[in-house]
Parts: C-alpha cells; structure tokens; sequence
C-alpha cells in the first residue's frame, strides 16, 4: 500500500510493504527519531513556513514519487493480467470480473495523474494558488486510494493464482 514518508525532510510516498510503516527507509527513521530528540531537548520557537511556493514545491515533489510508484502498480497489473491469461483464469466464476477489473483500475490510475498533473500545471499559473493547492492535495490522495485499491485487488488475485498453479501441479504429479 501507499504511504507518506513520516520524516518531515523526506514525505515521499512509498510502497509500504507493512501497514504500520512510517517511514520509507531506516535512514528517515533515524533522521526523524534524531529530530524529535533535538525537538525535546530544546525549546525552539516554531518557525511559520507558510510559503506557497515550497508547499507547491512539496507537492510537486510527493507528485512525482507517487507518479513511480503508479507506474510500478501499472507494470505490476500488467504482469498479473498476463499471467492470468495464461493460467486460463477467464474461464473461471469470478475471476472474469477481476481481471475485469484490475484493467478499469488501471485506465483510472492513468486518469487520476493526468488530473492531478493538469490541476498541478493550472496551480503554477493561478494567483489564488492556496485553494488550488488545496486542491491539488486532495486529488494527490485520491491517487494514492486508487493505487491501493489496485494493490489490494492484485493481491487478491495473486492469491487466486497461486492456489490455480497448486492445483494443477497436484492434478500433475496424480497422473505421474
Ligand atoms: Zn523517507
């Protein structure tokens, strides 16, 4: 599933392969822990960043990560759709609908980039860029609802076809 990188100098967005994990690599971790430790040791004034321009920055930049992993999900729902074909699961009850599915998935992560893409292009251009970047930030995580819906509807269906092959290399080794 899709997660934000909790490390405040990092917010990537990374395939987590746990649905607790926080942050995207042990490096983050290390860096954030040391962050709060600094945090609690002093008292430090918080400084306001209210600048547009690096929040623009920053969603720009969590854009992109999550654009490579959409296209790591894509290639991954490619991969399953074939292999799908080839164990035959089509003629299976049920199946159908997910390999369905997954396809429809697939042209509605395409469609959510694109949006966010143009949305993010309309935001450089617009004076009343801080509702645009509202914006812009909704649809960011949009994205990242569809991607996990994919991911979770991949792993179904890997699991569907793990339990095909096992069968038929059962079926296999009875007429050896
Ligand atoms: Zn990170």
């Amino acid at each position: 599933m899709v997660k934000q990188c909790q490390n405040e100098e990092c917010r990537r967005d990374f395939a987590a392969a746990r649905r607790d994990a926080k942050f995207c690599s042990e490096r983050c971790r290390g860096q954030a822990n040391a962050r709060r430790v600094r945090a609690a040791q002093a008292a430090v004034r918080p400084s306001r960043v209210s600048d547009e321009g690096a929040r623009l920055a920053a969603l720009e930049a969590r854009l992109d990560g999550l654009e490579r992993v959409a296209k790591a999900a894509q290639a991954e729902t490619r991969q399953v759709i074939t292999m799908a074909a080839e164990e035959q699961v089509r003629s299976r009850d049920g199946l159908r609908k997910s390999v369905r599915e997954l396809g429809g998935r697939l042209d509605g992560v395409e469609a959510t980039v694109g949006q966010v893409k143009a949305s993010q292009a309309s935001a450089r251009e617009l004076r009343q860029l801080n509702e645009r970047l509202a914006a812009l930030e909704t649809r960011v995580n949009e994205v990242v609802l569809v991607v996990n819906e994919q991911q979770s509807t991949i792993q179904r269906l890997d699991e569907v076809l793990a339990e095909l092959i096992e069968e038929r290399e059962t079926r296999r080794s009875r007429w050896r």
